[in-house]
């Protein structure tokens, strides 16, 4: 659409141009009607002087057009090709301009209606169009909640409130192909933990960001964001104890763009906390949202790197 569109518009002048100079010169030159005696024989008040042309040599000047015409023909297409050319690689440059712009985080279109820029904020629903992840079941083995659907709950939440605040949030997918070289201001991935009963401390949430990021300090910042805010807005414990190596080299620390800040939490544990985790879910995505905020908009929080480890 495009592209025919950019061509027609190359083309059209150079039309123009050649049926303006076919006109003119078959004007000008009388080429083979010129043999016909009518036109011999027709009065030139223009050119008095001039004797009529001889019928060979109009044929000769005949050729000579057509020769000029022919070389008019190869300039005028080669010419054209040279036309369409350009703009073609200029359209290939501002596709790539339009597509940094469209990854960079933008002013809103109405700055008025929406007090703050219009940020880009990824949230990945975990496990969501991969796996179940965590399977919870009932005493007969029914399956009665899995990791991915409270993950996909509360990342649903999550997006919704931070829409509704003015940001433009991606809900991705845990495996999405948008996360290669993704670009936001922040980057959260909601995870939770085992179904199994593993001991009495098995309650709490974690967050882990990444340090391959090109700053590590505001890294550090998004992590202390959320333990925070979470914290503060369920009441939960920070369990630093069982943070793996799985949230700590997350795959989509090592996909995105090493500008975007990104950190995993994961919310609960879906033994001892189920209840707050499934009956409260929008408290659990009150304390994302709050621990985002948080972050993006530089809200002060207490400055330790490092969470406290707590029981
Ligand atoms: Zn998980």
């Amino acid at each position: 659409m495009l592209m025919t569109n950019r061509l027609n518009w190359a083309n059209l002048p150079l039309r123009e141009y050649f049926i303006q100079n076919m006109m003119t010169l078959n004007m000008d030159t009388p080429l083979i009607e010129s043999e016909e005696p009518k036109e011999q024989s027709q009065p030139q008040p223009q050119e008095p002087i001039q004797p009529p042309p001889a019928p060979r040599a109009t044929r000769k000047r005949a050729q000579n057009f057509n020769a000029f015409f022919s070389a008019l023909w190869i300039a005028i297409f080669v010419a054209t090709l040279f036309t369409a050319w350009t703009p073609n690689s200029l359209f290939a440059s501002n596709l790539q301009e339009q597509l940094r712009l469209m990854l960079t985080p933008q002013a809103g279109s109405n700055p008025a209606a929406t007090p703050q820029p219009q940020l880009r904020i990824g949230i990945v629903a975990g496990h969501n169009g991969n796996d179940s992840g965590a399977v919870c079941t009932d005493a007969n083995g029914k399956v009665t909640v899995t990791e991915a659907d409270i993950n996909l709950k509360i990342a649903t939440l999550v997006k919704d409130s931070l829409v509704g605040q003015g940001f433009q949030v991606d809900l991705l997918n845990e495996f999405d192909t948008r996360l290669n070289g993704y670009r936001a201001v922040a980057l959260v991935s909601i995870h939770n933990d085992s179904c199994e009963y593993v001991n009495d401390q098995a309650t709490g949430f974690k967050v882990a960001s990444s340090m391959d990021t090109r700053d590590v300090n505001r890294a550090q910042r998004l992590t202390a964001c959320l333990t925070d805010r979470y914290h503060a807005a369920t009441g939960l414990t920070f369990h630093a104890g069982s943070i793996t190596a799985d949230m700590r080299e997350y795959h989509a620390f090592s996909e995105i763009d090493p500008n975007t800040i990104t950190a995993i939490i994961e919310t609960g544990f879906l033994n001892l906390d189920q209840n707050l985790l499934t009956k409260k879910t929008d408290l659990v995505a009150q304390g994302v949202v709050n621990g985002i905020l948080c972050f993006v908009k530089n809200e002060s929080v207490l400055p330790t790197g490092l969470p406290t480890i707590l029981p």
